[in-house]
C-alpha cells in the first residue's frame, strides 16, 4: 500500500496531470467496456443504473475507501509518535504537560509527583545500557499498574517520571506514593534480576501556579528525599491546616539496586 501511495502522490503540476489523464483514460475504458457488455438501454431501468454504478465506479468506491483506512493509521501511528514515549509508550513530556494542563483547568485539587530512579547510572555503568532500558520499562509499567485510570502519566525524560493525581489529597497521595517507593524488580537478562527504587517529589496543586512552577517546587522536594537517603516520598511545602511543613515518608529499605 505504501508504494501505491507512493506512486499515485504527484511532486510536481506535471506529475498531478499525468495522474489525472490517466485515471480518466481508465474511467473511460470502464464505460466502454460496460456499454460494450450491457448495451445501452433506453429503458433506463433501475438495474442498469446499479450496475453501471457497481462496475464503473466500484473498483474506484473500494480504492478510496481502502486508501481513507490507510490514512486513518497513519494518523493514529504519528499521533502515537507524537503523544507517547518511545522506550515505555506512557505519555511522553509534552502530552504529560497538556493533559495535566487539560485537567487542571477542570478542577484544580491535585497532586503533582515527580519520580527518579535511585542510583540509576549504576545499572547503566554495571550491566549495560539495554539492562537500563528494561529497569526503565518495568517503572513506567509498574507505575501504570499503581495508579488510577484518572491519574495521568508521563516520562519526563531519562530515569525521570511525572504522575499528577487530580481530586486527590496529600494524604491519600502518600498512600500512592508508599507504593511506588517499594523496589520494583526487573529483569536484567533471562537469568539475572535485580531491583530499583524511586525517589519521590511531591507539591499539592495550586490554581496559580503553572505546572512548570510546580515541578519546580517538586523537584525541589526530590531533591530532599535524595538527599535523605532516596526510596522515599517528600512534600514540599503541604499548605493550609498541616502542622508540620513537611510530611515525609521513608521507606524501610536503602537505596540501591541489589541483586
Ligand atoms: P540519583 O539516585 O541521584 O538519581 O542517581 P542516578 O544515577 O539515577 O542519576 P544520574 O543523573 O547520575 O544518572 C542518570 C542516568 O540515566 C544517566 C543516563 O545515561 C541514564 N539514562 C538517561 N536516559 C536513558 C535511557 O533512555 N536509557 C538508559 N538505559 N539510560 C538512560
Ligand atoms: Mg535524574
Ligand atoms: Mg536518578
Amino acid at each position: 500500500m505504501n508504494q501505491i501511495m507512493r506512486w499515485l502522490a504527484p511532486e510536481s503540476v506535471a506529475g498531478f496531470l499525468a495522474r489525472l489523464f490517466f485515471l480518466m483514460a481508465l474511467v473511460t475504458a470502464a464505460n466502454v467496456t460496460f456499454a460494450t457488455a450491457f448495451g445501452d438501454h433506453e429503458d433506463h431501468a433501475a438495474w442498469y443504473y446499479v450496475l453501471h454504478a457497481a462496475v464503473v465506479g466500484g473498483p474506484f468506491i473500494v480504492f478510496f475507501l481502502t486508501v481513507s483506512v490507510f490514512q486513518m493509521r497513519l494518523q493514529r501511528h504519528f499521533w502515537q509518535l507524537s503523544r507517547k514515549d518511545a522506550l515505555t509508550a506512557i505519555n511522553n513530556r509534552r502530552s504529560f504537560f497538556a493533559l495535566t494542563n487539560e485537567v487542571r483547568a477542570q478542577n484544580d485539587t491535585g497532586v503533582l509527583m515527580m519520580l527518579d530512579a535511585d542510583r540509576f547510572k549504576r545499572i547503566n555503568d554495571t550491566h549495560g545500557h539495554q539492562a537500563g532500558d528494561n529497569c526503565l520499562k518495568t517503572i513506567a509499567y509498574t507505575l501504570e499498574r499503581s495508579t488510577r485510570q484518572t491519574d495521568i502519566l508521563g516520562r519526563l525524560g531519562g530515569e525521570e517520571f511525572a504522575i499528577y493525581l487530580p481530586d486527590t489529597s496529600a494524604s491519600l497521595a502518600l498512600a500512592i506514593g508508599e507504593r511506588l517507593t517499594i523496589p520494583i524488580t526487573f529483569l536484567v537478562d533471562e537469568t539475572q534480576s535485580l531491583s530499583v527504587t524511586m525517589s519521590i517529589g511531591a507539591v499539592v496543586s495550586q490554581p496559580d501556579l503553572t505546572i512548570d512552577q510546580l515541578l519546580a517546587q517538586a523537584d525541589r522536594a526530590l531533591y530532599r528525599a535524595k538527599q535523605n537517603g532516596r526510596a522515599q516520598m517528600v512534600f514540599d511545602q503541604v499548605p493550609t491546616q498541616t502542622p508540620n511543613h513537611l510530611v515525609q515518608m521513608n521507606h524501610a529499605t536503602p537505596a540501591s539496586t541489589s541483586q
